[in-house]
């Protein structure tokens, strides 16, 4: 009948892409932590990549400045603000002894995983390859497959120090790539990567004439001088950008910010799809970050001495309890063989039920972190020594 409304029943689908990710593979151990938590249970949380300490009040004094300022509350400009990209260019200077170009070398971002996540969008074609770390931080195979990319794993070689075998790789492999994912200092595993093989990865780049990049959130968070940055391989500016974070640095991690340097025409063609997507950082939060960055390198080392402390205090807290665990050159992570013949879930149910500790399957990090959990160092020390003496009861 004419005018008569139909009430049509129509079953929303998502779009097919999203049948590329993986399925989570922690509801189980994280349904069986929220129960403990629920019942009041005291857990040790060695779980988080989160940092525990807060961010250094200099930069929240400079947010609460600069919130005042009307001028910070228009759209930022799009590459991020002039006087942030020069105090980052002066940063990188100092720290890496590599001179970036402001305008073209220079991108602020919403976080380093923003960055990451759209740089598939902007460098990788369909049906193309990005070789990405196995194990390693999911969002670069993510990003990859949702714009229609093949992900080959290259795995991390515990007998190279955790560090890809890149002249292993076929050469059929190499020529379809697009992309190439390094992540040092690395999560998960807490390993460093040096010059020489950071000039073995840009020699690569243009042999097989793809982009490599580097994640570089735990740069500065560094115990044995292996301190390195990919943009100073020579030959990077033609190939090469890092991602750099305020989260860990500076515990920022809410905050929300974060930059890309290196190859113009990389950040170009990013700044691109981000002009579409998105606008920028804060300019408050932009200002704040210009504050972390003139904190003197004494106040973060001060910081990377306290982790220092707290993986002493766990690695060699399980050494006496005869798990011999490696101790990381870098990141605030230790990366841990399961010491028995369980898989790491259920190594990580069982430390959670009966040590009332929480890890991180390695397994989450890619097939070839099964074998391994993650404990993060995100915890006072005295808990983290509460944590040993938990975990020496149930080994
Ligand atoms: C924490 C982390 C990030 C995220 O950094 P944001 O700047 O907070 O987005 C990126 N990469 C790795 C490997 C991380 O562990």
């Amino acid at each position: 009948m004419r005018g008569e409304y139909v009430k049509e029943t129509r079953r929303f689908q998502r779009a097919a892409r999203l049948d590329r990710l993986p399925p989570y593979l922690f509801v189980e151990l994280e349904t069986a932590k929220h129960e403990l938590v629920d019942r009041g249970v005291d857990l040790v949380d060695l779980g988080l990549g989160d940092p525990d300490l807060p961010t250094f009040p200099e930069i929240v004094e400079a947010l609460r400045e600069a919130a005042g300022d009307p001028a910070t509350h228009c759209y930022p400009s799009q590459r991020g603000d002039r006087s942030l990209r020069d105090a980052i260019a002066r940063w990188f200077e100092s720290r890496h002894g590599v001179a970036l170009d402001p305008d073209r070398e220079i991108h602020v971002l919403i976080g380093t995983k923003e960055g990451l996540g759209h740089l598939p969008v902007a460098v990788l074609d369909e049906d193309r390859v990005a070789l990405v770390p196995d194990p390693g931080y999911p969002v670069y195979q993510a990003s990859s497959w949702l714009v229609g990319g093949d992900v080959v794993h290259v795995p991390l070689e515990p007998e190279l120090g955790f560090r890809p075998d890149l002249e292993r790789l076929p050469r059929k492999t190499m020529e379809a790539a697009q992309l190439l994912y390094l992540n040092y200092p690395n999560n998960p595993t807490g390993a460093a990567a040096d010059a020489e093989f950071f000039q073995l990865a840009v020699n690569l780049a243009h042999e097989h004439d793809f982009v490599v990049v580097n994640d570089a959130a735990y740069a500065e968070i560094v115990y044995e001088g292996h301190r390195a940055s990919l943009l100073a391989a020579g030959g990077a500016a033609d190939v090469a950008v890092e991602f750099h974070s305020f989260s860990k640095t500076f515990n920022m991690t809410g905050w929300r910010v974060g930059f890309v340097a290196g190859n113009a025409d990389v950040i170009d063609a990013l700044s691109a799809v981000k002009s579409n997507m998105d606008s920028c950082v804060f300019t408050a939060v932009q200002r704040a970050a210009e504050a972390a960055l003139a904190l003197p390198v004494d106040r973060v080392q001060e910081q990377v001495d306290v982790y220092r402390r707290r993986r002493d205090t766990l690695v060699d807290g399980l050494w006496e309890a005869r798990w011999r665990v490696p101790r990381p050159h870098a990141t605030f992570y230790v990366w841990a063989k399961v010491p028995t013949d369980e898989d790491s879930r259920t190594f990580a149910r069982r430390l959670l039920t009966e040590a009332r500790v929480v890890v991180t399957p390695g397994v989450g990090f890619g097939a070839s972190g099964e074998g391994y959990v993650r404990m993060a160092l995100t915890t006072p020390e005295a808990r983290i020594a509460e944590a040993v003496e938990r975990i020496r009861g149930v080994l």
